[in-house]
């Protein structure tokens, strides 16, 4: 299986690359931010609940997007692979995700990073707030607290990975279709690599 974690700062392109690479690579693509917006517009008891910590920038608690993440691989026993986009987004995820995956008989393959600068960071996602109506992309304060959350949460679920070997990250500023080959070229190597095993 083929399991990818696409990592990156609010803001990074890891929704519009996802959607490139499920396409070309026949992987699900599972959002935890979109998982958890679909609890908010479904109106649930948890949607309700994460709406209050979404709309202050700040993260909603591990067990529930693990949760939310359990069901969604149990529900995909055939899959080719995963997309994980804007998940794991702090250690205990990444933990969580290891266990989850290892029950399953699998493993995450590799998590590749979007290197993107604040700045470009805070420009895109005002940008995105005046279309998307993603009330969390429409105030510069709340973006910052993002970033924040990231800086300190989340950042350092890279480590954890690169601690397993399994970290790589490509540039995330450029056109989105050279960005999208450089994930294919990582990919493409990795699906390579695991040929090479069999
Ligand atoms: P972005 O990548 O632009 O921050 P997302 O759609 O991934 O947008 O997430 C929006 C919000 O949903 C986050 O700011 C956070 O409150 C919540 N969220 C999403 N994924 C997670 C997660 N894995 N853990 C905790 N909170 C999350």
């Amino acid at each position: 299986m083929l399991n990818i974690v696409l990592f990156g700062p609010p803001g990074a392109g890891k929704g519009t690359q996802s959607q490139k690479l499920i396409d070309k690579y026949n992987l699900i693509h599972l959002s935890t931010g979109d998982l958890l917006r679909s609890e908010i517009a479904a109106g649930t008891a948890l949607g309700l609940e994460a709406k209050k910590l979404m709309d202050n920038g700040l993260l909603v608690p591990d067990e529930v997007v693990i949760g939310m993440i359990e069901n969604k691989v149990k529900e995909n026993p055939h899959a080719a692979g995963f997309i994980f986009d804007g998940f794991p987004r702090t250690v205990p995820q990444a933990q969580g995700l290891d266990k989850l995956l290892q029950d399953n008989g699998t493993e995450i393959s590799c998590m590749i990073a979007l290197k993107v600068d604040d700045e470009e960071l805070t420009k895109r996602l005002l940008l995105r707030g005046q279309t998307s109506g993603r009330p969390d992309d429409q105030n510069e304060e709340l973006i910052r607290k993002r970033v924040e959350e990231y800086n300190t949460k989340t950042r350092p679920v890279a480590d954890y990975y690169a601690g397993q070997g399994k970290f790589c990250a490509v540039e995330g500023i450029g056109e989105i279709e050279d960005i999208f080959q450089a994930l294919c070229k990582q990919i493409d190597s990795l699906k390579e690599k695991q040929e090479e095993k069999k």
